[in-house]
Parts: C-alpha cells; structure tokens; sequence
C-alpha cells in the first residue's frame, strides 16, 4: 500500500473487543492506537491526531457521551470524524449521538466485517481516503471468521452473488466488502477486467471464449472447476482484443 497509513484511535475498556478491533484495522491497512478509559481517549486524540475516532459508549467514569462532547467543543477534535461503539440499540442513543455530533455508530455485537464497512464509510464521507486509493496487491478478505489479507495474482474472478461480493482463488472463496466498483479501483487494469455487470475477471486466468446464443457468449476460466461467465457480444469482443484472440 503507498502513501501514509491512515490512524484510527481505538476507546475502548473491554480487553478483548479492543483487540479484536485493533486486529481488523490493521489488516485493512490502518495504524492503530488504543485508549481505555475516556480520559486517556480524549489525551491520545491530541497526542496523535487521528483521522477517526471508535469510541465506546459504556465506559468508565467519563463515558463516551462525554467524551464525545468535549472532542466537539475543541477546536483542534472537533473535525476528526466519530463512530460510537454502543450496547443500547434504542433510538434514544443514536438520536442523542447523531445530535452530539457522532458521525455514525455501530451497535454490539458487530462483525468486524461491518465495522470496517463503517469505517471506510466515514472515512471516505470525511475525505480522508484520497491518499489511500490505488492498486493494491492484497485485499482483505473473510472466509468463515478470519480475515485474510489475499493476494491479488492469486484471484481468478471476482463476482457477486446476491449483495456479497467474493474473491475467488484455485482452492477457496473469499468474502469481501468491497463491492466491485471499489474492487475495480484497487485492482491493476492490465490485469484485471470487468467481464460482466457482476464479474471481474483476471486476464492471466481466461481460457478461451464461446458463443452460447444469438449474442450471448461465455468465458471460460482456466481456474481447477473451469467456472464460466456470462458476458456480452460487446464485452467479449472488447475481452478479445485485449487478449489478442
Ligand atoms: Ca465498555
């Protein structure tokens, strides 16, 4: 990844949660700092002026609420984007953060998945993901409940089934949430190519092309299931003279 990583500081009093936070944002590329009570949260957002804040509701002596207002009413925070980290799923506390100048919440239990779909969320909402974008060599991916960072070269294809997109690799799949307008972005286009309105394919993996209909073709995949891949008369010509087939 180039360019500077973006920081995001972690308040949170449960060990474990904390962790399991920290874990997930460095896998997606971000420099992690922790604090755990709201007094030490509120001395680290000076100290390393973070791009974003995680900041739990439920902690000791000041709690998040607090904190939240005292970040606002300082000019030097009062930029730096929020998410709450709350137990109380009324809407009574997100009207009270949302008011107090939260930027989102997420409510417990969360999956890291979704947690660090907030995060970009924000972050991109704030204008604070410019320096990130680019081609990467690995995206982070889910299979059952570890996240993996994947290798670009080993993707096959990229596709959606109904609003999950997965990397496909020889061996396994892999759940992303990226969606494939991102994923486009992040992938180099001399090697990838967008095959079908839910496709994105590797251009190193095609095997060949065939007509399957009036104007209907199918991509084959030198991939160990030689999966196949609707495309379009216009894509498969446009396929074709990329490959020089
Ligand atoms: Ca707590």
């Amino acid at each position: 990844m180039n360019g500077e990583k973006l920081k995001v500081l972690v308040v949170e009093d449960e060990p474990l949660i904390s962790e399991m936070i920290a874990k997930s944002l460095k896998l997606e590329g971000y420099q992690v700092d922790s604090a755990k009570t709201g007094e030490e949260g509120l001395q680290k957002v000076k100290e390393v002026s973070p791009d974003l804040v995680l900041l739990d509701v439920l902690l000791p002596k000041i709690d998040g609420w607090e904190v939240l207002t005292r970040m606002r009413d300082d000019s030097r925070t009062r930029s730096i984007p929020i998410i709450m980290l709350t137990a109380l799923s009324d809407e009574k506390s997100k009207v009270q953060g949302l008011r107090g100048g939260a930027d989102d919440y997420v409510t417990k239990p969360f999956s890291s998945l979704e947690l660090m779909a907030r995060v970009e969320a924000v972050l991109k909402r704030a204008d604070r993901v410019g320096h990130r974008e680019g081609v990467r060599s690995q995206i982070p991916a889910r299979k059952g409940d570890k996240i993996y960072l994947v290798n670009v070269d080993d993707i096959n294809f990229i596709n959606i089934q109904r609003e999950y997109t997965y990397l496909h690799t020889d061996n396994d799949r892999f759940l992303t949430n990226h969606t494939l307008a991102e994923l486009e972005k992040m992938l180099d286009p001399a090697k990838f190519f967008r095959a079908h309105r839910g496709y994105i394919v590797n251009l190193q993996k095609v095997k060949e092309i065939t007509k399957v209909g009036t104007s209907s073709y199918e991509l084959t995949m030198n991939d160990p299931s030689k999966s196949k891949i609707p495309m379009s008369r216009r894509q498969s010509s446009e396929l074709k003279k990329i490959l020089n087939m």
